[in-house]
């Protein structure tokens, strides 16, 4: 059995149906979707021992069953280059999820490589009723939020539907590069969309999957967080 099934079957035992951040890349990357490295820390000191591992500067994030948006509970702290700014976040971050959810069980704390700025791609997946699975991109930030400016496509995606979702928001130019703003790496976007499609059809049973954000790189990509929601 792989890891995305025994993932999902843990999950299942547990009546969990919202994945951790580690569970959900640790399923991506099954399916060869690129995500920042990571290691999950239960103190302090690992945390600050983790970062020297990754290398400065890195992100922090909670992680717990019960805070599906981590910013919103001031569970992500970013650009932290020293052990001891590590550290201090880290005790942060504790105490601004015990203030969100006093109830909220912690299963540690996310240490993680900082992927440099770059353009922000959401790659997602939702199942409809009528039409199964359904792949969805989009540009991060307000083109998703406030234009709704997305493309769907019913899974199985082909590589053509794959460009077409890409090449048919109406932000696609940010994509090919403007200003001081290198193009995008569409093949590592296809790419990412193709696996999705795979991983969605091979597990039914997830009802909801966000990338979100992707940043999307002159060459490469990579998902900075990873949602999935079961059935
Ligand atoms: P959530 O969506 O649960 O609030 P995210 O993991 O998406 O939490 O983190 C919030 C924001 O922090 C992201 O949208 C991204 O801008 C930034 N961020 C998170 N992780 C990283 C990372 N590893 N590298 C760079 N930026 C990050
Ligand atoms: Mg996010």
């Amino acid at each position: 059995m792989g890891k995305a099934s025994k993932i999902i079957s843990q999950a299942r035992l547990e009546d969990r149906k919202a994945l951790l951040e580690t569970e959900a890349k640790t399923i991506c990357m099954e399916y060869n979707i690129p995500v920042t490295a990571f290691k999950l820390a239960q103190n302090e000191e690992e945390a600050a021992e983790y970062a020297e591992q990754l290398g400065f500067p890195v992100v922090l994030k909670i992680v717990s069953p019960q805070i599906i948006h981590k910013s919103d509970a001031g569970g992500v702290k970013v650009n932290l280059k020293t052990p001891s700014e590590v550290q201090e976040a880290y005790r942060k971050i504790l105490k601004n999820a015990q203030a969100y959810n006093a109830e909220a069980q912690v299963v540690g704390v996310l240490v993680q490589e900082m992927a440099p700025q770059s353009t922000e791609v959401i790659i997602g997946a939702v199942k409809d009723a009528q039409f199964g699975q359904t792949l969805m991109f989009g540009l991060g930030g307000i083109f998703v939020e406030l234009l709704k400016d997305v493309t769907f496509r019913i899974a199985p995606i082909t590589q053509a539907d794959a460009v077409e979702m890409i090449t048919g928001v109406k932000a696609y130019p940010l994509l090919t590069g403007y200003r001081n703003t290198p193009p995008a790496d569409i093949d590592a976007l296809t790419t990412i969309l193709l696996n999705t499609s795979r991983l969605v059809m091979d597990y039914p049973e997830i009802k909801e999957l966000d990338l979100n954000p992707v940043m999307a790189y002159e060459k490469g990509a990579k998902t900075v967080d990873a949602r999935i929601i079961l059935e």
